[in-house]
């Protein structure tokens, strides 16, 4: 007997990467699970790139039967610029995807019937051996309930209380360019390459991705940038205020930039970024831009109730293992519930596991942050003058 057999429903609360991970994972052990996404609809896969670690590949592959490299491109090179914009290269071979070519192999895997979009868990209340799952009028009881609404999270609070991340201090600014817009000789530039420009409390990176929803023929993929810029609160307010007045508050969606906004960044990229980094800033039609955030828990269990993705732990980008801590959250709760005798046993050995290696990350992405010189409090001229990215 295993955990598995304690169990027949599962109610996961959110359907992006982290849901969908655990929702895949635990369908493959034969159990009866309910995703609900708030959002209605298909998401926008205009944003973006990630790095392809190897437990999404393994995911991918094991539970989708997506081979990785068929969703994925290719890098066989670091390049470093400096300022001039020469370059070198170190040898690192990796494999580059986007959130959409993650999403829909999940997706994909996942009996459509599962999955109810444009609809919220309004709340999720304990009961004798399961939780209550309310989503609009209607109240599901399930057996387990897993909470993937994200790192804003509106339940984290019923398993780690007063948890809520923290702005770190300087946002992503992100932007995505068609591969058939860029000039040949960009192409050449940053082709097979993962490219790096560290400046003075900055960091520029790119890297080409596949194109809609994993395309990867020739002149179907995208170019991928991100530009780490500190900024203190009011700025982050400024930069994520939409060119309608609109507040956003952690984030900017594409296609919303304000012009003044949008003005600064190109003249920051001007004075900064070595030229072919620059030209990237120029082309790009909507650039988009998140805060970075920290946060981290002290449980991810209580009861019958996990806590998975970035709703327990919101780790630095640098540390390229958001999507992949989501998906290690599945993968070690899939092996948990088949290997171990009783449901306590497998959720509480599951919830070590994640904890130790949640709070090992967010260290080691605080620590990047620190090398690269974007951590500590924003200079006060900076924060008067809002030119401070
Ligand atoms: C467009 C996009 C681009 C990204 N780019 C990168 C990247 O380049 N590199 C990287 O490592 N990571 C990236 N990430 C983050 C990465 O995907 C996540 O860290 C990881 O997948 C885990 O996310 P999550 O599913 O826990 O949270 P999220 O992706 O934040 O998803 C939370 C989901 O919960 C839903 N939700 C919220 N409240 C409710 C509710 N009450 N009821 C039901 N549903 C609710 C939201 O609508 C959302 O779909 C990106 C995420 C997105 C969405």
């Amino acid at each position: 007997m295993s955990a598995v057999s304690d169990i027949k429903s599962v109610g996961v609360v959110g359907g992006s990467l982290g849901g969908l991970f655990q929702a895949v994972a635990l369908a493959e052990l034969g159990l009866d699970v309910t995703v609900w996404e708030r959002s209605a609809g298909r998401p926008d896969d205009r944003g973006a790139g990630i790095v392809l670690q190897p437990g999404v590949a393994w995911f991918l592959n094991t539970f989708c039967g997506v081979d990785p490299d068929s969703v994925s491109v290719p890098v066989t090179h670091r390049q470093f610029f400096a300022r001039d914009g020469r370059s070198h290269q170190t040898l690192m071979r990796q494999q580059m995807i986007s959130w959409g070519a993650i999403y829909q192999s999940l997706r994909d895997r996942l009996d459509r019937a599962r999955y109810h979009d444009g609809r919220p868990a309004t709340a999720l209340v304990p009961r004798p051996d399961g939780v209550a799952v309310h989503v609009g009028d209607t109240v599901q009881p399930v057996d387990l309930a897993i909470i993937a609404d994200g790192s804003a999270s509106r339940h984290r609070g019923l398993v780690a209380p007063d948890s809520t991340p923290r702005y770190a201090g300087y946002v992503a600014y992100r932007g995505v360019i068609d591969e058939t817009e860029l000039p040949e000789d960009l192409s050449a530039l940053f082709r097979d390459r993962f490219s790096f420009y560290d400046g003075e409390r900055t960091q520029f990176l790119c890297y080409f991705i596949p194109g809609d929803f994993g395309a990867t023929a020739p002149g179907s993929r995208r170019m991928n940038w991100v530009w780490y810029v500190r900024a203190d609160a009011p700025a982050l307010d400024r930069v994520t205020t939409d060119r309608d007045g609109a507040a956003h508050g952690l984030s900017l969606p594409p296609g919303l930039i304000a012009p003044q906004v949008y003005a600064e960044l190109l003249d920051r990229a001007q004075k900064v970024l070595p030229e072919p980094l620059r030209r990237l800033v120029e082309l790009t039609r909507e650039p988009f831009a998140q805060a970075i955030l920290d946060g981290r828990v002290s449980r991810m269990r209580q009861d019958r109730l996990l806590l998975t993705g970035d709703a327990a732990f919101v780790v630095r980008p640098h540390t390229a293992a958001s999507a992949e801590k989501a998906a290690a959250d599945a993968i070690i709760l899939f092996t948990a519930l088949q290997q171990l005798p009783s449901l306590d046993a497998a959720l509480a050995a599951w919830e070590n596991n994640r904890l130790a290696e949640g709070d090992a990350l967010y260290r080691h992405g605080v620590g990047l942050g620190q090398r690269l010189g974007l951590n500590g409090p924003v200079p006060a001229s900076a924060a008067v003058s809002g030119q401070n990215y």
